[in-house]
């Protein structure tokens, strides 16, 4: 099946990030993107200066900072790109690797310190430092955490969905 214009374009703003997984700005999705002039009207707007526009499209960098959901880009764009109804979470939420400081028994709680819903919490280890359990329910995925992270241990990953049952 040949690739959709914004899905050609999608992957191609992932690979300018030097990444495999492309984030859009809250509420936008493939088929929204479609109707994107590429006026960087969004990017300017955000207060976090997370947005760029990259062939086209915008994409986040989650290095750079985080989304307050803040809704900023939605209200500055002038095309039918983003949904009418107000956005608080992605369809994404965070994973934490082995590279984290205090797996490695280094003392770090940085990315509880930034997150705003509480969702990364710490059990504690005989003989070491505490370490992060993530609470993918609590996590909105904002990005917060990512870039405050001294290690880059943590990256966005799919959210599961629950399955719906056949009426
Ligand atoms: S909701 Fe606000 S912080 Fe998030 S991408 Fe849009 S303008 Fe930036
Ligand atoms: S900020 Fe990074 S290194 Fe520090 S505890 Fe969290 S995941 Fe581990
Ligand atoms: S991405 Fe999730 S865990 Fe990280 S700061 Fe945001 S809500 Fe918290």
């Amino acid at each position: 099946m040949p690739q959709t214009t914004s899905t050609r374009r999608g992957f191609l703003a992932g690979r300018a990030l030097g990444g495999d997984k492309t984030h859009y700005p809250p509420g936008i999705t493939e088929e929204s993107l479609k109707n994107c002039s590429g006026c960087v009207e969004c990017a300017t707007a955000c207060p976090s200066k997370i947005i760029s526009i990259r062939h086209g499209i915008p994409v986040l960098d989650f290095q750079r900072g985080e989304c307050t959901f803040c809704g900023k880009c939605a209200d500055r764009c002038p095309e039918r790109v983003f949904p009418t109804d107000p956005v608080s979470r992605f369809p994404h939420n965070v994973t934490i690797a082995d590279d984290c400081l205090a797996v490695n028994f280094i003392d770090c709680q940085a990315c509880r310190d930034a997150c705003a819903t509480a969702a990364i919490r710490f059990r504690p280890r005989i003989g070491g430092p505490f370490v992060p359990v993530l609470d993918a329910d609590a996590c909105t995925g904002c990005g917060a955490c990512i870039s405050v992270c001294p290690a880059e241990a943590i990256s966005t990953k799919s959210r599961v969905f629950p399955e719906v049952a056949d009426a």
